[in-house]
């Protein structure tokens, strides 16, 4: 089990580089924060696992798979992803939210409108008590909870089908400091639990430090930093 980066690039149409010859490898189970500036290619890095972006040059392997359109559909059902602005059904309750995560897993979308199995719904709520949020809430519409409450469900949602890897990005991004340390400790908590391994892009330097078994830092599309935050202090 491992993610792997072989000498990605990616190009985009207007000639922008978003990623330059970027190569590392994250071992199974590490919490591994890509770290960067706006622009520096976390987004563009995190689109490439999971199928969103295809890499103009290299290729990015998981857990021996290599992915491309032909795999994604074998792959997307072991990756949880957790976004910035949470990306969650507003009206929707937060039990529905948190159900949803297991799409990837059914054929066609449609099998699971309406009539949830009820193995799916024990799963759901056993997640929705694990991140903290109460049985009050499982009925309660998703826009009337505060943001770090929603991104509690984006976390409980991501771990529904067991993900061998997560993909989060900048997932405190809109959260006040203590909130970003208490999400950021649940998504590490539930990984470590889970035995995922999971790439988490952040543009500050305390929490990489704080959360991190391994920071790649980013700059213009390019690796410049690969260690563990003891290595990072030392280089300064
Ligand atoms: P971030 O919040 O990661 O810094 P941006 O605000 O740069 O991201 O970009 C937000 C969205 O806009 C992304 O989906 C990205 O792909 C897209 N985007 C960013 N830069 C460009 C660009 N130069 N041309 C077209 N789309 C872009
Ligand atoms: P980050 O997530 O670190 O903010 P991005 O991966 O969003 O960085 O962007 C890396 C670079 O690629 C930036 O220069 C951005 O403007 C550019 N970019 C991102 N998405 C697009 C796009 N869809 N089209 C053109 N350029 C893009």
């Amino acid at each position: 089990m491992s993610l792997l980066f072989e000498h990605v690039g990616k190009r985009y149409q207007d000639g922008t580089v978003g990623l330059a010859d970027v190569s590392f490898e994250v071992p199974a189970g590490h919490f591994c924060v890509i770290l960067g500036r706006s622009g520096a290619g976390k987004s563009t890095l995190l689109r490439c696992v999971n199928g969103l972006a295809s890499p103009s040059s290299g290729r990015v392997v998981v857990d021996g798979v290599a992915v491309t359109a032909a795999t994604l559909r074998q792959l997307r059902p072991r990756i949880g992803m957790i976004h910035q602005s949470f990306n969650l059904a507003p009206r929707a309750s937060v039990a529905t939210n948190v159900i949803a995560g297991a799409l990837p897993a059914v054929s066609t979308g449609r099998a699971l409108l309406g009539l949830f199995p009820k193995a799916l719904r024990e799963t759901a709520c056993a997640l929705i008590a694990d991140v903290g949020l109460g049985e009050e809430h499982l009925q309660r519409r998703v826009a009337s909870l505060s943001g770090g409450q929603q991104q509690r469900v984006g976390i409980a949602r991501a771990f529904m089908l067991d993900p061998d890897h997560v993909l989060a990005d900048e997932p405190v991004a809109s959260l006040d400091p203590q909130t970003s340390i208490d999400i950021l400790a649940l998504i590490r908590r539930k990984a470590k639990q889970r035995g995922a391994a999971v790439l988490c892009s952040l543009h500050q330097i305390d929490l990489a430090m704080r959360f991190a078994d391994q920071i790649v830092a980013l700059r213009d599309g390019q690796v410049v930093f690969n260690g563990t935050p003891k290595a990072l202090a030392r280089q300064g």
